[in-house]
């Protein structure tokens, strides 16, 4: 059987069919599993990306019924039963490899509502790469800010706009506000990097809508307490290397002069969605999943079955069953995936697939986080603990688990991040001009 995706969902099933009598083949377009709810660490340097992510092969490898293959799948041929892959590693493009069973677990991307001239300016924080890009944006911000002779130009370095109040948006918001006020503080000469202005903008009138009210509103008073303009009611309807505009309220506009946007909204499903809908007729919704049934099968293919962020569940009648895109979502489905597999080599037909509500955490800050679990609602340290707790738990590879315990722990004493570089190509702006370095901050 073949597995698509090394992901959350993926991996789980496949580390789920350990001991079954199967043959798994994972195919991903990555060499790593990609911790992605620790993405936005790299992005301001708490985290190196090698400790939040771990090869496939270092995952699976006493796991010897698995072959891993590196490429990205480009085509279901659902007919014959195979897949169509690019990308090889020797530069090949077109390998096929035949299944009789499929599970594909291809993940979400984010959408920028139509606007994809947004993306060079806007940055998300989904991939690796896309976190360290936003990484070097932010520290170069700084440096920038440092060397800035124009009072408004220096602001607008100094000005950082999170666009969506999710989880990442919150945390993001929440790690830059810290990165400013507690580990940068002292580190520079003309600037003082306490003065950056952090703005998260969200479209809907509260933070985190899957949680409580009252958890959202605890989340926006623990942002503003650390120097977070929260803009709620608010939507961001232009913006380019320079600037966001956005609507607020009452339909008052406002325009934003900044360097630093990070995109935190709007996710939609990653592309194997479309092309599975597209080899099978099955439908898809507006934020491009395709619909699965009860067993998480695609319709008229009991053979395939596809989870995670890029699915919608639908029971026996057809209703859909709303699911949170999240790592735990996947995970269970996943194991849900291999025990169907597991079952089927039986002879045996599979219970639909029951979601089990794990709860929900979002971290805000140093010893700052909310969490409901199973109706209980709770926040402050005690939530921080157990949100740390959790993605130590979930981290793959006890070197990782060490390493980050151990940074974090580090941070927390002395309010550091070891992970500052500013690294690949250099990020000065094509409309840098030529400036004199002067001994302290101007108000030019
Ligand atoms: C910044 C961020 C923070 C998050 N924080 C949390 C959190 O705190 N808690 C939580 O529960 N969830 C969180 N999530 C959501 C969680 O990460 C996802 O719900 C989860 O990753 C979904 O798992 P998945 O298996 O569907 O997809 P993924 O884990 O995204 O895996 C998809 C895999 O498919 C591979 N792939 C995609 N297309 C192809 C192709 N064409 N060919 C080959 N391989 C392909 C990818 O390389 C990837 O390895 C966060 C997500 C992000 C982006």
């Amino acid at each position: 059987m073949v597995v698509v995706g090394g992901g959350f969902g993926g991996l789980q099933a496949v580390r789920s069919l350990r001991r079954a009598p199967v043959d798994v083949t994972l195919v991903d377009r990555r060499n790593f599993h990609l911790f992605q709810p620790l993405l936005y660490q790299v992005a301001t340097g708490a985290l190196s990306p090698a400790e939040i992510a771990t090869p496939l092969r270092v995952v699976l490898k006493r796991q010897k019924n698995v072959r891993v293959v590196l490429g990205e799948v480009r085509d279901f041929d659902l007919d014959h039963r195979r897949l169509v892959l690019d990308a090889l590693a020797n530069g090949d493009d077109g390998l096929v490899i035949p299944y009789e069973t499929l599970i594909v677990a291809g993940g979400s991307r984010y959408s920028y509502f139509g606007h994809d001239e947004w993306r060079p300016f806007a940055l998300e924080i989904k991939s690796l790469e896309s976190a360290l890009a936003v990484r070097r944006r932010i520290f170069t911000a700084f440096e920038a800010a440092e060397i800035e002779q124009d009072r408004k130009r220096r602001e607008a370095w100094l000005t950082f706009v999170v666009v969506g109040g999710g989880p990442t948006g919150v945390e993001m918001a929440g790690q830059i506000a810290e990165l400013a006020r507690d580990t940068l503080s002292r580190d520079f000469h003309s600037v003082d990097p306490r003065r950056a202005r952090i703005l998260l903008v969200e479209a809907s009138e509260r933070l985190l809508p899957a949680f409580s009210p009252r958890l959202s509103t605890r989340a926006a008073h623990t942002l503003q307490e650390l120097g977070v303009t929260v803009l709620l009611d608010t939507s961001v309807v232009d913006l380019d290397e320079e600037s966001v505009v956005s609507k607020g309220p009452g339909g008052r506009s406002t325009h934003v002069p900044t360097r630093t946007i990070v995109w935190a909204a709007g996710v939609v499903a990653g592309e194997l969605s479309g092309a599975l809908a597209a080899a099978s007729g099955a439908a898809l919704d507006r934020t491009g999943r395709v619909a699965v049934g009860p067993e998480l099968t695609v319709e008229g293919h009991p053979e395939v079955i596809a989870l995670g962020d890029m699915v919608s569940a639908h029971d026996t009648a057809g209703n859909e069953v709303p699911l949170p895109g999240l790592a735990s979502t996947a995970m269970q489905q996943g194991r849900y995936a291999a025990r169907s597999v597991r079952r089927r080599a039986r002879g045996k037909s599979s219970e639909p697939f029951q979601f089990v509500d794990k709860g929900n955490l979002a971290t805000i800050g140093r010893a700052h986080a909310v969490a409901e679990i199973k109706g209980i609602q709770t926040s402050g340290m005690l939530a921080w603990l157990i949100w740390l707790s959790v993605h130590i738990f979930y981290l793959i590879g006890l070197q990782n688990r060490l390493l980050v315990l151990t940074r974090w722990a580090f941070s927390f004493v002395t309010r550091g991040r070891g992970a500052r570089l500013i690294t690949g190509e250099s990020a000065a702006p094509a409309t840098a001009g030529t400036a004199t370095v002067s001994g302290s901050e101007s108000n030019s």
